[in-house]
């Protein structure tokens, strides 16, 4: 019998762009692609390439000021709080993730299955500004163009990032098709802006209390909501060993987390779009690994 296979992925060398000295690791990427290809999970052909969101495409979520801004690389207040250089590689780059992030919604919502984008999850980009790393915010990008091209019609959003998806809260605030849902870390970077559902964590929460939390909210939530796709911003921070986190996950708890997510999403067959996120573990090699392990589980679970 051959194996049916539900899932893409989507990844690029040109995510892999020079930021300078910065604690966001850009070589993750590769290495996490590499991962996959060396473990056999995937091969060269499932691997499919992003292409740009269109400026039509980003103005369903950013403003024409702050596009422009960014086209003409100007570090206006607006672009500065990236806490990011700016250059041409830089925002093609975002541009083309954002494409990328749609591209997994898209494959996810017509075939039933699972979009795994090495890269995205961009969730502190604002309409008119950016924020902590965040230029575009491909997963509100993704959702508008899926909504607006008649993919889904109710999305529901589990940033299990360690920081607050401030941005795409904002972003979704006042619409009732898209449910987002957050836990974080409580006393860290953002300012907090409100999600439909957020959960803050206390300064380094455990496996336990982390999947407690997580169990007693997000499956509820969904049988509630019934969304027809879920998108996951599976960022690895929550991690003990990480550089800006303040939780105190182990691998172990964040497999136990991503497991959640991806065997929820397989068992009822809602199409699931995949992130990366987050992920500033003192050694890149840990980072790396659990996010190659959040792709693994989620292409194991849609491959039958
Ligand atoms: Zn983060």
């Amino acid at each position: 019998m051959s194996v049916q296979k539900k899932f893409v992925v989507i990844y690029t060398d040109k995510y892999l762009v020079d930021i300078g000295p910065h604690v966001f690791p850009t070589q993750k990427y590769v290495m996490i692609k590499n991962h996959l290809l060396e473990q056999g999970l995937i091969t060269e052909k499932d691997i499919v390439e992003p292409v740009p969101a269109t400026a039509e495409q980003l103005l369903l979520v950013h403003t024409s000021e702050y596009l422009d801004d960014l086209q003409n690389l100007r570090m206006t207040p607006r672009v500065i709080r990236s806490e990011l250089p700016i250059s041409r590689e830089i925002v093609d780059a975002y541009i083309l993730c954002a494409g990328g992030t749609i591209k997994a919604v898209e494959f996810a919502c017509k075939h039933k299955g699972c979009g795994v984008h090495i890269g995205g999850g961009f969730h502190h980009a604002f309409p008119g500004h950016a924020e902590g790393f965040c230029y575009i915010n491909d997963i509100a990008v993704a959702i508008r163009v899926a909504k607006k091209d008649g993919w889904c019609e109710r999305v529901f959003v589990v940033d299990c990032d360690l920081h607050q998806g401030n941005g795409t809260a904002v972003i979704f605030q006042n619409d009732p098709s898209v449910f987002t849902f957050s836990i974080h870390q409580e006393h860290n970077y953002p300012i907090k802006e409100k999600s439909d559902f957020d959960i803050g964590l206390p300064d380094f929460a455990d496996d336990e209390l982390y999947l407690k939390e997580l169990s007693r909210v997000v499956p509820p939530k969904l049988d509630e909501f019934k969304p027809d796709l879920i998108l996951y911003v599976a960022g690895a921070d929550p991690y003990k060993d990480d550089q800006l986190g303040g939780l105190r996950l182990s691998k172990d708890g964040l497999r136990r987390r991503d497991e959640m997510i991806i065997n929820y999403s397989a068992e009822k067959q809602i199409p699931l779009a995949i992130v990366l996120a987050g992920g500033y573990a003192y050694d890149l090699y840990d980072t790396v690994d659990i996010q190659t392990t959040t792709c693994a589980l989620a292409i194991k679970a849609f491959s039958h």
